[in-house]
């Protein structure tokens, strides 16, 4: 029997078995379905790491991450959860090809991917001018125009982040109504640089080799087309949470989440149920960043030692 069970190998889950590890833990394993790193391992520009002076790449943050944690004896299983189930004290874990696990302790750290918009252009300007993350990635537009795509409390709230950084901030919504509650376009209504686009379809999202240059929207009323000339287009279309091996038999989950989805944790990363830790991004309120996500699973693997002492 594990130890501790860590699901998911990016910053959160690397971080976690770090410290479980290295904290005393003898018998631990990380599930990760693809390669361990996460989904920064996707980016190629990161200078908000701390500590890294140069811009690097996601893959070069990442790549020495899973052999500290080896040094420490985390055993690491190329292995995808497919469900986590509770009886009594002790975890049953499901993996993809059938096999059943069991462990005294969990953390969850599968995190959420953001949901494409399917706009043509998206996917091939994806990193060269579109983005799913303005905190990553405003910094990158000072002082230039940029679109954002969504109506959403994200899309308003990460619009309300660039207009402190950029020139101009299209936001581009397909509805003449925003799904944002009142409170957040009110604070949005403040800023002069931002301006609503409503009613208007995203046709395609354009560029050249340097990068994206605009963003063509259709008014859905008129049906006049334009083009609205920005070197960022960040889109905010909902995110998908990865909590499927929390899912139960009875289609309930194993402990509690908010209405998005997201797992229910308090400071020490606790969930609704004892023995149960979330870390990262699939947790409530994550600020999804990577020295966030790093963060709460040393907390995730600090509460594990306790748990099991
Ligand atoms: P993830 O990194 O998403 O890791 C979760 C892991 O779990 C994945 O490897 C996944 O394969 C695995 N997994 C999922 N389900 C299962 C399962 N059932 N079984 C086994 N394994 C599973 N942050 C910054 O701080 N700075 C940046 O500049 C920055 N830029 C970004 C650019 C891009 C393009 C993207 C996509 C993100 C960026 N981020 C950035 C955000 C950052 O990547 C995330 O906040 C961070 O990776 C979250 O870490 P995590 O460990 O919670 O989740
Ligand atoms: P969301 O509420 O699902 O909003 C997604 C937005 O994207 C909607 O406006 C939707 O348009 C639009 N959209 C969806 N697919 C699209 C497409 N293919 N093309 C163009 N537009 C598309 O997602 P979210 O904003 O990420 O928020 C998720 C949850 O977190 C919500 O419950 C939200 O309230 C919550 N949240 C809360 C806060 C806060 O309280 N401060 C902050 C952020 C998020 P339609 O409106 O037409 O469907």
């Amino acid at each position: 029997m594990l130890d501790l069970a860590i699901i998911g190998g990016g910053p959160a889950g690397l971080t976690a078995g770090l410290y479980a590890t290295r904290g005393g833990l003898q018998n631990v394993t990380m599930f990760e379905k693809g390669l361990p790193g996460g989904q920064i391992t996707q980016s190629s520009e990161i200078e908000n790491y701390p500590g890294q002076l140069e811009v690097i790449t996601g893959m070069e943050l990442m790549d020495k991450w899973p052999q500290q944690c080896k040094k420490f004896g985390l055993k690491h299983d190329m292995n995808e959860v497919v469900q986590v189930t509770k009886t009594e004290d002790i975890f049953n874990l499901k993996l993809a090809n059938n096999e059943q696990l069991k462990a005294k302790s969990v953390i969850i750290a599968t995190g959420s991917v953001p949901k494409a918009a399917g706009i043509k252009g998206e996917a091939e300007f994806f990193g060269k001018g579109v983005s799913t993350c303005a905190t990553c990635d405003g910094f990158f537009y000072k002082d230039k125009d940029v679109a954002v795509i969504g109506g959403g409390d994200t899309a308003v709230e990460e619009a309300i982040y660039l207009a402190n950084i950029c020139k101009t901030v299209y936001v581009i919504h397909r509805r003449d109504q925003f799904r944002a509650s009142p409170h957040e376009v009110k604070k949005m209504e403040k800023f002069d640089n931002i301006v609503q686009v409503l009613n208007h379809d995203t046709q395609e999202i354009i560029g050249d080799n340097m990068g994206v240059t605009g963003v063509v929207v259709q008014d859905k009323n008129t049906k006049e087309v334009k083009t609205l000339d920005v070197l960022g287009a960040f889109i905010f279309v909902g995110r998908d949470v990865l909590n499927a091996p929390l899912k139960q038999d009875d289609g309930s989950f194993l402990c509690d989440l908010n209405d998005s989805g997201e797992v229910i944790v308090d400071l020490k990363m606790n969930t609704s149920v004892k023995g149960l830790f979330a870390a990262g991004d699939i947790r409530i309120d994550a600020p999804k960043q990577v020295v966030c996500a790093a963060s709460d699973g040393a907390i995730a693997g600090i509460q594990a030692i306790g748990y099991l002492q």
